[in-house]
Formats: structure tokens, sequence, C-alpha cells
């Protein structure tokens, strides 16, 4: 079985009181759950103050979000180099609130997936289809197209370093959780678009479930063949909550 991985998405929340005790309260668990990869993704303002928080700790740090450009005349952007100077690991691209919000297009998300991978740091790519495309019977074709991006740009052989997560958009910060079968369907389906390019690929490849994960659905979730952990939004502001979801992870691997 892959290592399982699960990744906070702390997204607009937070203050350096609040990120404290959350990292404090994380800590407190995490030691214990040695053989599951924590990651919390922090606002940027609040990177340093996380990762020394972290300090001596096996929970990673990640950013949600990065320019695709490495330095220059790009206004309130941030590079990959300077999250790899501040202790980041991970960075999440491509989140599908970026996607919708602020107009980022595939050939963005690649670029950013590509910025990080410079850097040495493991991209989070985040894949999903709306509502109305899952309904429309495109789901697939989404999030081919959004996972090809990537590839077109970076290879097949970049997906080894990284991480994938699929997050149908229908389910995030909704309460509505795709069924364990339903994000199986899209975990075997990114798999073997993957695996008819590169096997070794496909097989070494995290790929995270993220929508509406809480320690009372994670188990079901993460007993898929192809759910390697999660992403997780909500549920990581709490610490005993995001736990639960850890040790969820620690479970499926026993
Ligand atoms: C997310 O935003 O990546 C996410 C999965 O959010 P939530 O867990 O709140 O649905």
């Amino acid at each position: 079985m892959r290592r399982p991985l699960v990744a906070g998405n702390w997204k607009l929340n937070g203050s350096g009181a609040s990120i404290e005790a959350l990292v404090k309260g994380i800590l407190t668990g995490a030691s214990e759950l040695d053989d599951v990869s924590i990651v919390v993704c922090a606002p940027y303002v609040y990177i340093p103050q996380t990762a020394d928080l972290l300090k001596g700790s096996e929970v990673g740090l990640g950013a949600q979000d990065v320019s695709d450009q490495s330095e220059g005349a790009f206004t309130g952007e941030v590079s990959a180099a300077m999250l790899n100077e501040f202790g980041c690991q991970y960075v999440i691209v491509g989140h599908s609130e970026r996607r919708a919000l602020f107009g980022e297009r595939d050939e963005d998300t690649a670029g950013k997936f590509a910025a990080t991978r410079k850097q040495g740091l493991i991209p989070v790519l985040c894949v999903g289809e709306s509502l109305e495309e899952r309904e429309s019977g495109i789901t697939e074709a989404v999030v081919g197209r959004q996972l090809d991006a990537v590839i077109a740009l970076e290879g097949v052989e970049a997906l080894a370093d990284a991480v994938i997560a699929y997050e149908p958009v229908w389910a995030i910060g909704t309460g509505k959780t795709a069924s364990p079968q339903q994000a199986q369907d899209v975990h075997a389906f990114i798999r073997g678009r993957i695996a008819a390019l590169n096997g070794d690929v496909a097989e070494k490849v995290q790929i995270l479930y993220g929508g509406s994960v809480k320690g009372s659905n994670a188990a079901e979730l993460f007993a898929m063949a192809d759910i390697d952990g999660g992403l997780i939004g909500g549920a990581s502001l709490n610490a005993q909550d995001f736990l639960a979801i850890c040790q969820a992870g620690h479970n499926a691997n026993h």
C-alpha cells in the first residue's frame, strides 16, 4: 500500500493565536501516527510561524497556492523559492476555488505545478468536476483534461513525486461527500490514465480524496483501493477532528 497522506487546507482562516493553538493540538496526537504523512497548508503570512511551531516534528508544511513566475513585476505573488526558503515542502496547485473564483486555467495550474517542482517542492495537484459537469456525464473528460495539461507541460514522470487530489467541486465545503465508490471510480480513472503512459508512476503517485471528509466518513473512503488519503478543508481547522481523520489513515494502513 502507498503511504497514507492527510493534508489540511486552512484556506483563508486563522490568526496567530488560533494557529498556535491548532498546531499545538495537532502535535499532541501526530507523533503516534508515524506511518501517516501529515501536512498542514497555511495562509502565506502564517507560514513562518507554522514552520517554527512544527520544528522537530514529522508534520509537513505546505502553501495553498504559488506563482508560476520566479521573480519580477508580479504584484501580490509569492514564488516557490520563497516558500522553499520558509520551510514549505508542499504546495497546493489548481484548487477549485482558485480555478472558479480567480479564473485559473488548466495551463496556469500546470505552470504552478512546474514552478513548484523546479524548487524541489511537492505539488498537490487538485482536479475535480462541478455538479453540472457530473450531471452531464463529463466527469472523466474534465478530470482527464486537467491532468493532461500538467502531463503535457511536465511529462508523466513528474507525477511520480507529486500528489494528486481528486476533489469534486460539489463536495467541497458542502457537507456532501462523494460515496466511497464514486470517489474510487474517479481515482481508478486517474490512476489508469497515468498507467497507460507509465505503470511505475501510476503505482507510486498518491491520490487523495477531498470534499467534506470528516472523522466519521474517512475510514470508508480510505479503505478504497486507489484512495491514499485526504485533502481536508473545514475539518482541518479543529485539531481533534483533523487527528481523527489522520487516525483513519493510520488504521487503513494496518
Ligand atoms: C478543500 O477545500 O480542499 C476541501 C476538501 O474542503 P472541505 O473539506 O471543507 O470540503
